[in-house]
């Protein structure tokens, strides 16, 4: 399998994509085809494990890996003893139209720990493979779970650093205390002086200076991206909806050939091209349903085909999701209209100098018969925990809500029935003072701190608070770097030297 750039570039093999992040025309990375799923194949993955799903979807993608190297990494990254679920990613049923796959009891307790478990032995390999000498310097922006994940995945990781750069003042005080106390000697963490999207244009910015390259080189060091532009991120999120949709027709939920919805929370556009990615490989989706906080630009993308980045930024309840670029729609938009790479660059040429983009109202129809999007603000969100904890005693995190809530509009304004899947992304743990709010008001947790919230919820809900939790109250704080916009690389530079 070769991969193409969204923009037009060069051919390169799966491990070159890995190890290089983004392409040199500034496209992301997208695979010459989609593997085909038939039925037979589906049904002989039924009952298996997850790692024997992820061996058989991400195996016709990584070609120039080796059945075993692909095991072999496939085992590290979902040992069960690094995992609080045997099965990483559970599925539980609110009603027999309605279920839950939860992607959050991996280290972090967020969605990301899928792919970011996976990626580093995936890199470490490619670097073997493309004889790579100098260390991988793996560069993150973050809206909050991708920079914990990824430090946890690169801890230690021979022949890589990882540094990640978050919005100072814009992940919550846990998702900040996760990062800060990160242990290992090749893990850097920066804050920065503005929200997720300076921080992202910043790290695309390093990727196309070649001045900052060369500086790099001197240092014995290449930079490469574990954001999930990378293609080694999105692949093993397609994974999970296929063990999903197996793990429902073993239990009799459904039946082999059977539509299925999954109505995900999103914000890069990574988790839900997954999705969109795991249909065109021949699994029976009907319908993705796009689900956004009040930073709704993909909402209004969807409903008409302009995608307009001129709008306030606001800080929600569901912060992985405040972003307004959504990164990984280039690789539909390219998927959208014939893989026409002249018109990808256009729009993104337009994007990036006006913050504005038409794909016109012809594509918005056809992405329509797959697609629907809609969005829910912070009291909606807070409203939709309660509701859901009342009726099914079931406890979300807000950007799983968040979720939940269009799901129920989507069914609303469609009648559509159709059984659906909410893809849970955080253990609602990792958000305890918002949910404990939602759930008593927020007079009665004024003044608790987050542990004193955590503590709360364990009590209402009789779900154990993960030890991940616990622990952090006690780690030493180890990062604490911070720089403007336009001084990031410096402080990259500056932190790499140390
Ligand atoms: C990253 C994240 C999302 C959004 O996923 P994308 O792939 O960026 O769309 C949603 N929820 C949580 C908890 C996340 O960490």
């Amino acid at each position: 399998m070769s991969f193409f750039s969204t923009r037009g570039g060069a051919c390169a093999t799966a491990s070159q994509a890995i190890l290089w992040g983004l392409a040199k025309d500034g496209g992301l990375f997208v695979p010459s085809m989609f593997p085909q799923v038939s039925m037979e194949r589906l049904s002989a993955m039924a009952g298996t494990s997850y790692q024997n799903h992820a061996s058989r979807i991400l195996r016709d993608y990584l070609e120039d890996y080796s059945l075993a190297e692909l095991d072999d990494a496939i085992q590290a990254a979902y040992d069960p003893a690094e995992w609080d679920d045997p099965t990483i990613a559970p599925v539980r049923t609110l009603d027999p139209t309605l279920h839950v796959v939860e992607l959050f009891h991996g280290p972090t307790l967020a969605f990301k720990d899928i792919a970011l478990k996976l990626l580093p032995h995936l890199v470490s390999l490619a670097a073997e493979k493309n004889d790579e000498k100098r260390e991988v310097s793996i560069l993150v922006a973050t809206s909050g779970d991708t920079g914990k994940a990824a430090l946890e995945g690169f801890k230690d990781v021979p022949g890589t650093s990882c540094t990640v750069f978050y919005p100072h003042e814009g992940v919550s005080d846990v998702q900040k205390l996760q990062m800060v106390t990160t242990g290992g000697q090749n893990t850097h963490v920066i804050g920065v002086d503005g929200n997720f999207d300076d921080a992202q244009r910043g790290v695309k910015k390093l990727f196309g200076d070649e001045a900052f390259k060369e500086k790099m080189n001197e240092l014995g060091k290449m930079p490469s991206s574990a954001n999930s532009i990378n293609f080694g991120r999105l692949a093993p999120q397609i994974v999970y909806y296929f063990t999903t949709y197996t793990r429902l027709v073993k239990r009799g939920k459904l039946r082999m050939g059977q539509h299925v919805n999954f109505v995900v929370p999103t914000g890069n556009f990574g988790d839900i091209l997954a999705g969109y990615y795991a249909m065109r490989m021949g699994l029976p989706i009907r319908r993705l349903i796009c689900a956004s906080n009040k930073n709704n630009v993909l909402t209004d993308f969807f409903a008409d085909g302009t995608y307009d980045v001129n709008r306030e930024f606001y800080k929600t309840s569901s912060p992985s999701m405040d972003i307004l670029v959504s990164s990984n729609l280039e690789r539909l938009l390219y998927e959208c209209c014939e893989r026409d790479s002249e018109q990808v660059k256009l729009w993104m040429q337009d994007l990036a100098e006006s913050g504005v983009f038409c794909a016109g109202v012809k594509n918005a129809k056809e992405l329509k018969k797959i697609f629907w999007a809609g969005y829910a603000d912070d009291e909606m969100t807070a409203e939709e925990i309660r509701r859901v904890f009342e009726m099914d005693q079931y406890l979300m995190d807000p950007h799983t809500a968040v979720a939940s809530h269009v799901l129920q509009q989507y069914r609303r304004e469609t009648g559509d029935q159709t059984v659906a899947v909410i893809v849970s992304t955080a253990s609602p743990y990792k958000f305890a003072p918002d949910v404990a709010a939602s759930l008593l008001g927020s007079e009665a947790v004024e003044g608790m701190d987050f542990f004193a919230c955590a503590e709360k919820l364990e009590e209402l809900s009789k779900v154990p608070m993960p030890k991940q939790v616990r622990e952090l109250r006690d780690l030493p704080i180890r990062h604490n770097a911070v720089c403007a916009p336009d001084g990031m690389e410096e402080a990259v530079l500056s932190e790499l030297k140390k």
